[in-house]
């Protein structure tokens, strides 16, 4: 197990910021869906993680904390994490699946 990037949809949505989608050193980690959390009535998306990118360097904390200051950020053990998103099907998955950290299929 190990820790990875993890984004409060609520936190997030609140704003439009998108600055850490500019600062993590990993391509196609951290991205925006436009409608997350607008079932919840927010006004903006959200930045999720695909997981199965995320090195865990804890840069996107930093940014969103100390740049952006929305502190949305919090770096979780894997197997914590409320959903999750992996590159190849950009979906988010139920705590607890086993898919989370099963091996992807990588374009
Ligand atoms: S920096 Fe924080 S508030 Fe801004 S898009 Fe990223 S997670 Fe959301
Ligand atoms: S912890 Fe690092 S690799 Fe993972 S999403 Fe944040 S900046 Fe990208």
């Amino acid at each position: 197990m190990y820790l990875v990037a993890d984004i409060d949809v609520d936190i997030c949505a609140a704003t439009s910021c998108k600055l850490c989608t500019q600062y993590c050193p990993e391509a196609n980690t951290i991205n925006y869906d436009d409608n997350a959390g607008k079932d919840k009535g927010h006004k903006y998306g959200s930045a999720y993680v695909a997981v199965d990118r995320c090195k865990g360097c804890a840069q996107c904390v930093w940014v969103c904390d100390n740049m952006a200051k929305h502190h949305a950020i919090k770096m979780t053990m894997i197997d914590q994490l409320p959903k999750a998103a992996i590159t190849d099907r950009i979906t988010y998955l139920d705590k607890g699946t086993k898919a989370i950290a099963a091996p992807v299929e990588v374009a």
